[in-house]
């Protein structure tokens, strides 16, 4: 049996977890929660890393701190996780889905302009699969037109654009550390605060709208409430699972390339027979191995393909439902312009099993099978027969 995820465990998660009782420190803000930001800061340059108890906490922060009022208008991808959106409509927002490209999967940068209006305030790239959307582009839109750009880099941690790391390009950047995702401490996430003017009201709405934050590093002498806010900060409990991880994660990096890769050359012919496609990764994008996908040529196929894996022991699985077919994306937004690719390509493409203890010999083993299904469909049926 293979399944399609098994989070990773690097062997230092309860030797820091043990640090925890010895110190009895288990709120917020200790010694491991503090190591998670600078490692965070350090790797990827930002301002300020602020360790959320989860991706959509950090996207519920931005949404704040881009001080989205009632009927204000967010642009993003419709192919992405609920979260990227009910951040933004929990404070109001009417959500503009705008189509993706069919290369990366991200949102097509040719289609924003069209979505923006004199209510737009923010746009909200989703770096699918690690693989960074045309960052520059969207920044000079955002630029042009006077708005926040909030990167969903849930699954972008050690991948790069132009050499920029993922979730420290736009004014905000939101990590996730759920266990689905590379590195991660069960439920987790950060928010990148990477335009210095939100550093200040961002410690604020992350204890509760109060300055706590200043008063325990000794800059004021009392807290008091002076902001909305929530409790959006994560345990040391979890920031100490979260680091053991965080000193392994270029390694574990490094291991779900070298199977995403493999993937890639065992597949290869398959694609260029017309058979099925692989993911593309554009010249200047250094993905993080995050997913390895598939597209085959319809829905149809695509469950025969998943059922046919199934049988045999290998767990595949969709993605998102794209968010403006869906009950809550029909309520509080809308698609502008043609759905041409999100439909089509989101019901095409299946996710192969991809995690850091997968063998070689398990990647081997479940193209075989897909080679099976492909190339050898006729013969199988025969030998049944
Ligand atoms: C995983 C994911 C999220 C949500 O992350 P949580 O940490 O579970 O809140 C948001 N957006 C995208 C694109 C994701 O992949």
């Amino acid at each position: 049996m293979i399944p399609f995820n098994k989070p990773v465990v690097t062997g230092k998660e309860q030797k820091y977890l043990a640090e925890t009782f010895a110190e009895r420190h288990f709120c917020g803000g200790g010694k491991f929660s503090e190591k998670c930001s600078r490692w965070i800061e350090k790797k990827t340059g930002t301002k300020r890393a602020l360790m959320t108890t989860s991706c959509t906490d950090a996207l519920e922060m931005s949404a704040i701190l881009a001080d989205i009022q009632p009927g204000d208008e967010v642009i993003m991808p419709s192919f992405t996780f609920v979260s990227t959106a009910t951040a933004f409509v929990l404070r109001g927002a009417h959500i503009k889905f705008v189509d993706i490209r069919p290369d990366t999967m991200n949102i097509d940068e040719s289609r924003i302009e069209e979505a923006i209006t004199p209510r737009t305030k923010a746009i909200v790239p989703v770096h699918y699969a690690g693989v960074g959307c045309e960052m520059d582009t969207i920044n000079d839109i955002a630029k042009l037109y006077n708005l926040l750009v909030i990167e969903d880099a849930a699954q972008g941690v050690l991948a790069y654009y132009k050499g920029k790391p993922l979730g420290s390009i736009g004014d905000l950047g939101c990590y996730s550390f759920h266990e689905t995702k590379n590195v991660h401490s069960g439920e987790g996430g950060a928010l990148l605060v990477n335009n210095k003017k939100f550093i200040y009201r961002a410690e604020i709405i992350y204890e509760k709208g109060t300055n706590r934050l200043a008063f325990s590093k000794g800059f004021i002498d009392k807290y008091t409430w002076i902001d909305i806010g929530s409790s959006f900060l994560s345990s040391e409990l979890n920031n100490a699972f979260l680091y053991a991880q965080l000193e392994d994660a270029e390694k574990i990096t490094n291991k779900r390339l070298q199977l995403w890769n493999r993937y890639y050359e065992n597949l290869k012919h398959l694609e260029e027979k017309g058979i099925l496609e692989l993911p593309k990764i554009p010249k200047y994008c250094h993905h993080n191995g995050h997913i390895f996908y598939i597209k085959v040529r319809n829905k149809e196929e695509r469950s025969k393909l998943m059922e046919f894996l199934e049988k045999r022991g290998i767990q595949t699985t969709l993605h998102y439902i794209p968010l403006h077919s869906s009950p809550a994306g029909k309520r509080f937004g809308e698609f502008v312009g043609k759905d041409i690719y999100t439909t089509r390509e989101s019901e095409r493409l299946l996710r192969l099993p991809m995690f850091y203890d997968l063998t070689e010999e398990e990647v081997d083993m479940v193209c075989d099978y897909i080679d099976l299904f492909f190339t050898h469909k006729l013969a199988l049926y025969r030998i049944r027969i």
